[in-house]
Order: C-alpha cells, then sequence, then structure tokens
C-alpha cells in the first residue's frame, strides 16, 4: 500500500489579497501533533449513507471538500471490527486487510488538495446489533442494544479476554489507517455511538472490576486503547479523541463536571480534543431548536483544561463568530459537518473575500436523513452532494452553455432559482417569472412560520447569485398564462410553479374526500401560510403528512391563542422526523406549548363544531369538538399552466417553443431538498449530449462477484432423526 505524502504546509500565514485581515488568524497552520493542518478549518467526522456501499462516490465527495479548503478532511465513523456492525446503517469498514484500498483511496483524494485526512475508528459495542455478522455483541454489561430501534437483541458483558482482545483489533485498525494513509487516527468515545463512551457513562457501566465504579476506573480503558493506538502509529499519525462533554441528562448521564475531570487525567494524552455533545440528536440539532454556536457554552472552558489543540462544532457560517471563538480561547480548529455539507468550499470562500458566495446550512438535517433511510447523503443547499462521482456535478463549477436558446422559468420556488443560477452560470439568457412580489416560493412562506427562519437562507443564496448575473433577468408580480408564454420567445420553458395543500383530506390514510358538514371551517396549510388564521378558537390539526409541516402549524395556532388539538394516525407527532433527528424535540414543544396531541386516529368526518375520529386500530368512532380543522394531508401540482402548454404543442414551433418541462414540485411535490435538486439537474442537463434514454443516468458502484465456493465444503449427509 502506498504511503501518502503528509501535505506540505505553508510555512507562514499569507493574507489573500482580497481577504479583510481579520480573518487571517483562521487561515493560521495549526500543529497537531507531528501532523499540521494548513488552516483552522477542520470537517470532523459525518455520517453519509454511502459507505461502504458506494465507496467511489465517497472519496470524491471527501476529496471536493479537501478542494473546498478545510484543511482537515474526515471520513465518517468506520467500524474496525466485524463483531461489531451497525447494519442497516451504512458506513465505512476496516475489518481487515482487503478494506485498505477503498479507504486509500479516499486519503489519496483528500491529499491531492493539501488536506489532512482523518479517520474515526469506531467500535460500536452495545450500540451496533450485528444484523449483518451475527455475532452477539459486547458492553461493559447486559444491556439491551441502544441504537435508534428497541432491536430485540441485548449485548453481553465483556470479560477481560474480551477486553484485550478488543484492544489489539483496535491496534490492528489502526495499523490499517496508518497503512491507507490517514493522517489522523481516531480514537472514538463519543454520542453514545462508542464502547468507549459506553464505558466512561456510569449509566451503562455497571461493572465492579477496574473497568467500572470509580472515574479512574471508567477512563481506563479509554487510557489504555489511546496508548495503544499512539504505540501503533509512533510519531506519524496524530491520534485525537473525540469525547462528548455532556449528554444533557442531568447528573444521571455523563456530564460536564465528570468529563472536566476526565480531561484532567487524560489532559495531554491525544494530540487533540474533538468535543462534542451525545447523543448525536443533540449534537446535530436542527435550527428550528438550536441557534448558531448553540454547543458553545458546553465547550467553553475545555480548551483551558489541556495544552492539546480542540475542535468543536456549531453549525458554524458566521466568520466573525469563528474568528471570536479562536481569539476567545474557545476553540483552536472550527468544526464542521454541516457547513461542509451545505458549502464544500466554505474556507475557500472566506480566504478570498467572498462571502456572498457562501452557501449557508440552513440546518434542516436531510442530509442526516439520508444516514437513517440508508441512503446516499442529499442536501437541500447543495443539490450537487453525493453526485459528484454518480453524475460529475461539481458544487462550484459547471459545464459551458450547450446552445444559444434563450430559457424561460417560470416559477422562482427553490427549483426555479435553482434552475435559473445553474443555466445563469453556464452562460445562458434566461428569464425568471415570479407571479409574487417576492422571489423564493414556498421558502418565502415557510420561512415566517415558527422556528423556520434560517430556511430563507435556500432562496437567498440563490438570490445572491442571481442577482450579479447580467444574463438571468428577473420578474417579480409577474402570473404568466400560457398565451404570455407562447407570446414571450423563448425556446426553452421550464415550469417550475409548485404546488397547493389538498382541502379534500385524501392523503396517506385516506384515497376518497372526507364528508364535510357545510358551515363547517376547514383551512389546509396553503392558507395558514398565505396568514390566515382559523376563525374557530378550537382548531383540530390533522396530520397525515407526517414531516414538519403538521407539527409546524400547530405552532402556529398554539402561538395565535388557538386551542390546539393535534391528531395524527401514527404513533407520535411528525414522525418522520425521526429521519431528521427532531421528533423529541417536536413532541416535547408541542405539550409544552399547550397543544394537545392525539395518536392512532385518522379524521372519519368533519360536522359543524365537531368531527368523529376513528381509531386505526379497532375502527372505533369517536366525536371530538372542533371548530375548525386544518387539514395537513397531501398535496396537488400546480400544472394547469404545463398542461396548457402541452395541450397548445402545435402552437410551438410557430412561438419559437421547443421544449416545455415540469420540474420541481409542480411535477410531484416533495421536500425542498428534492426542489433544489430538480432544479439543479435541470440546469445541468440542458443541451447535455443525448445518450441512449434507456441508460442509467448516474454511475454505481459495482462489487466484482466473488466465487460461489463455501466458506467450508457442504456436508453429504442429509439430517436425520436421531
Ligand atoms: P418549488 O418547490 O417546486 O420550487 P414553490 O411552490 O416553492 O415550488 O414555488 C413555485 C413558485 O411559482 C411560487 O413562488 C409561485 O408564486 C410561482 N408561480 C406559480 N404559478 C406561476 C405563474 N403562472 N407565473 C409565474 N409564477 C408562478
Ligand atoms: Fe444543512 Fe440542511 Fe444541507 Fe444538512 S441538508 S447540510 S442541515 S442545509
Amino acid at each position: 500500500m502506498p504511503d501518502s505524502p503528509i501535505p506540505a504546509v505553508p510555512p507562514a500565514v499569507r493574507s489573500h489579497p482580497h481577504r479583510d485581515a481579520r480573518y487571517d488568524i483562521l487561515f493560521e497552520p495549526v500543529a497537531i501533533g507531528p501532523v499540521t493542518a494548513r488552516n483552522r478549518f477542520y470537517q470532523v467526522p459525518h455520517c453519509n449513507g454511502l459507505g461502504y456501499r458506494d465507496p467511489a462516490a465517497l472519496a470524491v465527495m471527501r476529496g471536493i471538500k479537501a478542494e473546498g479548503g478545510w484543511a482537515v478532511v474526515c471520513t465518517e465513523q468506520v467500524e474496525i471490527h466485524y463483531s461489531s456492525e451497525i447494519t442497516p446503517y451504512i458506513e465505512l469498514r476496516l475489518w481487515d486487510d482487503r478494506d485498505i484500498p477503498t479507504l486509500a483511496r479516499m486519503a489519496e483524494q483528500i491529499h491531492a488538495h493539501g488536506s489532512l485526512a482523518g479517520i474515526e475508528l469506531a467500535y460500536n459495542g452495545m450500540n451496533g446489533p450485528n444484523l449483518y455478522s451475527r455475532e452477539v455483541p459486547m458492553g461493559p454489561g447486559h444491556l439491551p442494544i441502544a441504537t435508534f430501534s428497541p432491536e430485540p437483541t441485548q449485548a453481553r458483558r465483556m470479560d477481560k479476554q474480551d477486553i484485550r482482545n478488543l484492544r489489539r483489533w483496535h491496534v490492528d485498525a489502526v495499523r490499517r489507517a496508518q497503512r491507507a494513509g490517514f493522517d489522523l487516527i481516531y480514537v472514538y468515545a463519543a454520542h453514545s455511538l462508542s464502547f468507549l463512551f459506553h464505558f466512561l457513562n456510569r449509566r451503562t457501566n455497571d461493572r465492579s472490576d477496574e473497568y467500572g465504579g470509580s472515574l479512574e476506573n471508567r477512563v481506563r480503558l479509554l487510557r489504555e486503547v489511546t496508548e495503544d493506538a499512539r504505540n501503533a502509529v509512533g510519531d506519524r499519525c496524530a491520534i485525537p479523541i473525540r469525547i462528548s462533554v455532556d449528554e444533557l441528562q442531568g447528573a444521571a448521564g455523563l456530564h460536564r463536571a465528570e468529563v472536566e475531570d476526565m480531561i484532567g487525567l487524560m489532559a495531554d494524552l491525544p494530540d487533540l480534543w474533538d468535543l462534542t455533545l451525545a447523543g448525536w440528536e443533540n449534537d446535530s440539532r436542527t435550527s428550528r431548536f438550536t441557534d448558531e454556536g448553540h454547543e458553545e457554552e458546553f465547550i467553553r472552558g475545555f480548551k483551558q483544561l489541556t495544552r492539546k489543540p480542540v475542535v468543536g462544532v456549531g453549525r458554524y457560517t458566521s466568520v466573525d463568530r469563528m474568528v471570536s471563538l479562536v481569539r476567545g480561547g474557545v476553540l483552536d480548529f472550527i468544526g464542521a459537518a454541516r457547513p461542509s455539507i451545505a458549502d464544500p468550499f466554505l474556507p475557500r470562500k472566506i480566504e478570498e473575500g467572498r462571502f456572498e458566495d457562501i452557501r449557508e446550512c440552513i440546518g434542516c438535517n436531510i442530509c442526516v436523513s439520508g444516514d437513517f433511510t440508508q441512503s446516499p447523503i442529499r442536501c437541500t443547499q447543495n443539490p450537487t452532494m453525493a453526485e459528484e462521482w454518480r453524475k460529475g456535478w461539481h458544487p462550484e463549477r459547471v459545464q459551458p452553455r450547450g446552445s444559444e436558446a434563450p430559457v424561460l422559468i417560470v416559477g422562482a420556488g427553490p427549483a426555479g432559482l435553482e434552475a435559473a443560477h445553474v443555466l445563469g452560470k453556464r452562460g445562458y439568457e434566461v428569464s425568471l417569472a415570479e407571479a409574487r412580489t417576492e422571489l423564493g416560493g414556498r421558502v418565502a412562506l415557510e420561512a415566517r412560520l415558527p422556528g423556520l427562519a434560517a430556511w430563507i437562507r435556500v432562496r437567498d443564496y440563490r438570490k445572491g447569485q442571481i442577482d450579479r448575473m447580467g444574463n438571468v433577468q428577473v420578474f417579480l408580480d409577474s402570473p404568466l398564462t400560457a398565451d404570455d408564454i407562447l407570446a414571450y420567445g423563448a425556446s426553452r420553458v421550464v415550469i417550475a410553479t409548485g404546488c397547493h395543500w389538498r382541502a379534500d383530506g385524501i392523503g396517506r390514510q385516506r384515497s376518497q374526500a372526507l364528508p364535510v358538514a357545510s358551515g363547517a371551517e376547514v383551512l389546509t396549510p396553503s392558507d395558514i401560510l398565505a396568514g390566515a388564521l382559523p376563525r374557530g378558537r378550537r382548531v383540530l390539526v390533522w396530520d397525515d403528512d407526517h414531516y414538519y409541516m403538521g407539527g409546524v402549524v400547530a405552532e402556529r395556532l398554539a402561538a395565535a391563542g388557538h386551542d390546539t388539538h393535534y391528531v395524527t394516525p401514527a404513533s407520535e407527532a411528525s414522525t418522520w422526523t425521526r429521519a431528521t433527528m427532531e421528533q423529541h424535540f417536536i413532541q416535547a414543544r408541542l405539550l409544552r406549548k399547550g397543544v394537545r396531541i392525539t395518536a392512532f386516529r385518522s379524521l372519519h368526518a368533519i360536522h359543524d363544531g365537531a368531527v368523529e375520529l376513528e381509531c386505526i386500530h379497532t375502527g372505533a368512532l369517536e366525536r371530538v369538538a372542533a371548530d375548525a380543522v386544518v387539514l395537513v394531508t397531501a398535496r396537488l401540482p400546480n400544472e394547469a399552466l404545463a398542461l396548457e402548454l402541452h395541450a397548445r404543442a402545435a402552437e410551438w414551433a410557430a412561438a419559437g417553443l421547443t421544449d416545455v418541462s415540469v420540474i420541481g414540485d409542480a411535477l410531484a411535490p416533495a421536500t425542498i431538498a428534492h426542489a433544489t435538486y430538480a432544479g439543479r439537474r435541470y440546469g445541468e442537463m440542458l443541451d447535455a449530449p443525448a445518450g441512449d434514454p434507456d441508460e442509467i443516468p448516474f454511475q454505481r458502484e459495482i462489487i466484482p462477484l466473488t466465487p460461489l465456493t463455501p466458506l467450508r465444503p457442504f456436508p453429504t449427509e442429509p439430517l436425520k432423526a436421531p
């Protein structure tokens, strides 16, 4: 295996010609043990749903982060041994030497742009149900598997031989990581996801031997594993420890005072401290529940306990805030997962003084849902995420235009804006017509709902880009008709007219319209987004959508003083938000705001002053008082314009029109991430060389076939009764 060279580090910070000298501090090289990062921008380990299934896509994605200026680029968690794996989640694996080339290729991609490659070695222990390997999971004690679902499996208590084995496996993985070319090899003890976290934590460690009980004993294994790693790598690689400073469970869980004492015991043992909150849902909270820098209060003060550099996260995109964190002695490195996903070129843009080009993370956690759905990571703000290798999309570079064809885009929501943005950058003459007097479509409206203000960044980034393009003309207050479009003279028309919420109750639960009594007050989220509120005091919100809208509408109504009753056929409020790690926070907020929550109920009928609910299990009906109902069910595309244009296809030639495409919610309503992706896709593909239309439009990894020979020959004797 080739040893990848340690990247050269600039001898001193030279101010970039366009950079404000105030920000020079962010571009100072910082030593991490035996290696040196070229600046203070540090992409901390983050999952992505690609892992061992899509290693080429993953390697290229990490390489692009390095190209964008992150001085350290890390993997996600990497399973070190088959006896602890977290199927169905798809991470990387370093189970034996055969996994080294996959990891080496990623390290090479990172090194190619002068960055340091970090690897987070993970043994999940009682967090890994071992559904693939079928090994018995191990942990400090006999406890149920503590993953994101209540797996009916327990971990067994590790004995001394298990601990010796585990230390050896960890050293083997450290050596393999070094052979793969990594510069930073993590000891992972954070997030409730690592056996070391479980040993540190008195909640999960009830041992009575030298690995349990006192703090010194609970820290013992972390210390041993770190010393093992150090001895294994010599002075070629840095050994960071990733630890959680609090799990927000008060004295019952791992908490600050205890972690301060732990770090006191090992202050200078690692080469860097990577500080997080536990669990992951606390660490990566959405903007609906926390602002930028929400971890600062937890992390502040830890740097003073060690002479080693410290990295921490907080969805940082404000450059002044970054500078104050460094100057104020809170952090040495600005850690980022989500800001580096939304904008892999964030450091380069800061370095070059291109602040208006920064694509700020909106804190929606659609990226996290990739891990929870075992699918390639998606990002609302950055539709090229995970498509770099698969589709050849680059977050900052586009193909030159393929023709002189002028393009008319109808609708300036996330889909229309992103299409205009990409086509504008490609050099097309673009007209963007919007019916309303502001840009943004649904995000302009949804960002006014409680907790969603940061989502306006989807519009603001694209508006900022388009405003500076001479070849993109924006027409506000311009509701176009088919006649307008045919008279306009564009040869390509993109219909991005969005969608509206259904008012008939049809959705997942019902395929027939709801019976509604005359006089009953029925609204939809479209009405609430338009600024309407129910007249009645007692309002029932029926959520058959299950993402954020039902919960947000209930919150809005409660804030407006309505007696709000949230009803769902699911077992909990906004159940899909488990994939964005928000469900618990949403349910808690609704309850705290006085919203009554009823689960497992379908809406059977709406009367005047009451509704009938139906138990989804027994079919039992119950009558509940409600002066008004908000139906959060399904949506319908605003497709009338597209249908009319297609019906008038005979007139296209005379109008110079060759193509009408429908994108985003106007084609099929979905998330904002789907809409920006749809806009990007149109923009990337316009005038692309026509291939075979039946060909798969992306690259995929094909696993080479392994001989069908079983591990040992099948027995020849049939099973016989004794
Ligand atoms: P998407 O998520 O697919 O981008 P949105 O609903 O966010 O969809 O945005 C659609 C935008 O299209 C809205 O701002 C809406 O005002 C605009 N729109 C709808 N019909 C027309 C039309 N006929 N002419 C111009 N703009 C339109
Ligand atoms: Fe940020 Fe949302 Fe993109 Fe994740 S998906 S990086 S939270 S904008």
